[in-house]
């Protein structure tokens, strides 16, 4: 016997239950997005491996461990892309669309793969909502990018639930410098430090601050930190951008050791966090990557952007009962016809009432079914009203509407007030 097929551990099916919530999400999302004046940009699942490889950098989690990579038939290295800035900024480039100081103002969504251990929100095919600005160095944007999420936060009922969590990492000078302090100031303690930690003294040291090991951590607590190396510029942009979320009344906590798992981040970083969803807290993450655009072979361009977890956010509105009820709203009507003239005539009554009505949700009864079944359907299905076409009603050019929620008797309305009929029901 043949093995039942299965999806790929860690990629999951969004059933039709799920998928309003999805939408939802999303549109309220694209509909915020569009009053900032951001536009959409669609890009590739695919790419060649190095575009990644170059722009996350070796030496992070990402490219070492989690990429799905494999070689097309033509012997190319590609990989399915685990994020969404790289191959933004391949697309910026390739089209000019930065060219000249252009500013660019974007949002994508769409699926991302990584190859890690699945758990409760943390998948191999997850799906992000990003956005990336090019063009605009001031902390001004940082500070707009933070306002736009704070309101989708609101908007969601989810601003009591996730916190800020803002870092400055300084120019790529500043880093060097304390990159060198602080794995001079740990290899006097290698033998102290984890396993993975210790990988990465020497392959991407700073990552060690955000290590989950206790002792590691309380090594951590008298080693040189990040803000004693700021540059003056670096620290300038950093007062700027509190300033403005100060201005408009977001809060948010400074955490040192906040540095973000890819390489290409600098100057501003930040995460909303939230404590409802166990270690997977982390569900918006972002930062600016000055030095991106320029390491691709384009001329120096300042990038910023954030990506957000749509899986735990999806999780985080079903925790906390945030799902708004008319979203999984059942039909209006069900239309049940009784032999062939009856059905004829109904499919033609029920695309008219679609053209007078465009909100209307009317299940049309297909597979015919006596009165009794199809009444059973009807009820089943959730409308709030079963429409009844018989021979009688088609004689008199009548149907009969039958409230299915409330006590009420069975009226007979003609065809040409059907829709207005309708219309009311719709509106209680
Ligand atoms: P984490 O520390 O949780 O692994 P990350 O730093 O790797 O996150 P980013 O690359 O910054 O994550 O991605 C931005 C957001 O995408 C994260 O904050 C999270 O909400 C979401 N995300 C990242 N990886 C996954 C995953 N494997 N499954 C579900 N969501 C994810
Ligand atoms: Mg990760």
């Amino acid at each position: 016997m043949s093995k039942t097929l299965q999806a790929i551990r860690g990629m999951n099916d969004i059933l039709p239950e799920q998928t309003p919530v999805w939408r939802y999400l999303e549109n309220t999302f694209a509909q915020l997005l569009d009053g900032y004046g951001y536009k959409e940009i669609r890009l590739p699942i695919l790419e060649f491996t190095e575009l990644f490889a170059r722009g996350i950098g070796e030496g992070t989690d990402v490219v070492d461990k989690e990429m799905y990579t494999f070689l097309d038939r033509n012997e190319e290295s590609l990989t399915l892309r685990p994020e969404g800035t790289a191959g933004c900024v391949r697309a910026v480039l390739e089209h000019g669309l930065t060219g000249g100081g252009q500013v660019q103002k974007l949002w994508y969504a769409g699926p991302m793969f990584r190859y890690e251990k699945p758990q409760k929100g943390r998948y191999r095919q997850f799906h992000q909502i990003g956005v990336e600005v090019f063009n605009q160095p001031g902390p001004d944007i940082d500070a707009e990018l933070i306002v736009l999420t704070w309101r989708l936060w609101k908007k969601l009922g989810l601003a009591d639930s996730v916190t800020l969590q803002l870092n400055s990492l300084g120019s790529s000078e500043a880093r060097a410098t304390y990159r060198d302090a602080l794995v001079a100031y740990l290899r006097e303690r290698f033998d102290q430090l984890d396993e993975d930690s210790q990988r990465r003294l020497t392959t991407n040291p700073l990552r060690i601050l955000d290590s989950k090991n206790a002792q590691t951590q309380s090594l951590l607590a008298d080693a040189p930190t990040l803000h004693d190396y700021l540059d003056e510029e670096s620290r300038a942009h950093f007062e700027g951008l509190k300033a403005r979320l100060d201005a408009v009344g977001i809060r948010y906590e400074i955490n040192q050791k906040l540095v973000r798992g890819l390489d290409y981040y600098g100057r501003t970083v930040f995460e909303w966090v939230t404590d409802k969803l166990g270690a997977q807290g982390t569900v918006c993450a972002g930062g600016r990557y000055d030095g991106l655009v320029s390491q691709f072979g384009g001329k120096p361009t300042p990038g910023v952007g954030f990506a957000m977890g749509v899986e735990r956010l999806v999780l985080l509105l079903e925790t906390l009962e945030l799902v708004p009820a008319e979203l999984n709203s059942p039909a209006h009507a069900y239309l049940c016809a009784f032999g062939e003239p009856a059905e004829l005539a109904a499919l033609a009554l029920a695309e008219r009432l679609r053209d007078a009505l465009p909100g209307l949700r009317l299940l049309v009864n297909a597979g015919g079914g006596s009165f009794k079944s199809q009444f059973k359907k009807a009820d089943k299905s959730g409308a709030s009203y079963a429409l009844i076409l018989g021979d009688d009603e088609l004689a008199n050019r009548v149907v009969g509407c039958k409230p299915l929620r409330t006590d009420g008797e069975q009226q007979n309305i003609a065809w040409n007030a059907l829709a207005e009929h309708l219309a009311a029901c719709m509106q209680a």
